[in-house]
């Protein structure tokens, strides 16, 4: 027996309708926006990650899935959908084409975590990237997307914004965080002690229960911004406001990824506690310079699929469930099978949702399958039907029954 590898999960035919329910709303909510689907592959150039993920980060140095080729490249599953965007944007000229290039993503995504309720090792993200404009009302539409669609799927979340300012102001931060931290350095975590050293924004981001107590203390980014850091986040607030999106100030929001500038962001659920962060972005001014391209400013976010299903599961939010057969055709004998076969195929040319029976059931034992599928008809077909050229349809509901000619069966249960 060969079992499925841990941290992935099989959706079954019986739940997928709820994952295209939640990606059918992310692809409205995207149109509405004027976002496009960009479809980048699975698997990149691991250099792409080292650089735009950046070789500091947890998801960079512990949790990517990487292996050379047959060719001997350095190949790794994408841990995430902006890197990959990003270069498309790049390799495509899409920067001398006509901006911002607005465009959304629905994708597997690879991180060789500790799996446990809302982790997984392959997950699915919805992203959003707008690339090539720098106004705060662009972050602030970013936010808004994500805001849309957590409302239209019934979630209960509540967003967290900071700034995490511009090279030139982070620069004075990072100094200030430093000092602080220096008296402490002896008791954070391993992790937190490399941090200190190469990025010490990111102590901030730190889970440990002891560094969390430190970093209550410390110095707030907010107090740092320069002038123009300031205004673009004054401008994301009120835009914010004018869009009618609530929002909550949290200044120890850092986000795991190197490429971040300004406007940072989470929504959590306030329904589940571990693994609340249902989707989280900012802005990337210095993404698509780190990866070769010219400068050009850019801002997203990516929400978790299996997270926003999970919450939605656990506040009750109901699924539309998908469509029952409109007709199904009940066979006594073999050429009786036979017609339900032949008048199924009709009514399914002719967009007709019909099912008939493949295991050889008796037809009490199809209606009663017919009944646990949901069918609004059943057609029977026996002998007598067959000689007449009738079937006796019987209406599910209602429980009434008439005579439908075979020849009339495509004209009867279009529309119905
Ligand atoms: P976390 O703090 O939960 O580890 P992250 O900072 O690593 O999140 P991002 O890289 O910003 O997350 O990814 C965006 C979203 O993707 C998250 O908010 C979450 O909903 C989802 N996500 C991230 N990692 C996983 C995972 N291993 N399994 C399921 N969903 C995930
Ligand atoms: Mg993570």
């Amino acid at each position: 027996m060969i079992n499925i590898p841990k941290g992935t999960k099989d959706v079954l035919p019986q739940d997928s309708y709820k994952w295209q329910y939640v990606e059918g709303v992310a692809r409205d909510i995207a149109k509405l926006f004027n976002l496009k689907e960009v479809r980048t592959p699975t698997f990149e150039h691991t250099e792409l990650f080292q650089r735009g993920v950046g070789d500091t980060t947890d998801v960079v140095t512990k949790e990517m899935y990487t292996f050379k080729d047959k060719g001997d490249r350095s190949i790794t599953l994408k841990p995430e959908g902006t890197a990959g965007a990003a270069r498309s944007f790049i390799e495509n000229g899409m920067a001398s084409g006509v901006l911002p290039a607005k465009m959304f993503y629905i994708t597997p995504a690879f991180r060789y975590e500790r799996p446990q309720a809302g982790r997984l090792r392959e997950f699915h993200q919805f992203g959003v990237e707008i690339f090539g404009a720098k106004s705060a009302q662009t972050d602030a539409e970013a936010i808004a997307a994500a805001d849309a669609l957590l409302k239209k799927l019934g979630l209960q979340v509540k967003l967290y914004i900071n700034s995490i300012g511009c090279k030139t102001c982070r620069a004075e931060y990072n100094k200030a965080l430093k000092a602080f931290f220096a008296p402490h350095l002896e008791s954070l975590c391993y992790d937190c002690k490399t941090r200190y050293e190469k990025n010490p924004l990111r102590l901030l981001d730190c889970k440990e229960e002891n560094c969390k107590k430190i970093n209550a203390a410390a110095p707030s980014m907010l107090d740092y911004l320069c002038e123009d850091c300031k205004a673009h986040f004054e401008e994301v607030k009120s835009c914010l406001t004018l869009a009618g999106v609530e929002y909550e100030i949290d200044n120890r929001i850092v986000r795991g990824l190197d490429y971040y500038t300004r406007t940072v962001f989470e929504f959590v659920s306030t329904a589940i506690g571990a693994q609340g962060t249902v989707c989280a972005g900012g802005r990337y001014d210095g993404l698509i310079e780190e990866l070769g391209g010219n400068s050009v400013p850019a801002v997203g976010f990516a929400a978790g699929l299996e997270r926003l299903l999970i919450v939605m599961e656990q506040t009750g939010v109901v699924i539309p469930e998908p469509q029952k057969p409109t007709v199904y055709l009940a066979g006594m004998d073999n050429a009786c099978r036979r017609k339900a076969f032949e008048i199924a195929a009709s009514l399914r040319s002719a967009g007709v949702f019909a099912e008939i029976d493949h295991m050889d059931r008796s037809v009490k034992a199809q209606f009663k399958y017919a009944d646990k599928l949901g069918a609004k008809y059943v057609a029977v077909i026996g002998g007598n039907e067959l000689a007449e050229g009738v079937m006796n349809v019987k209406n599910m509901a209602s429980g009434e029954s008439e005579k439908v000619k075979f020849n009339d069966a495509v004209v009867y249960f279009q529309g119905k």
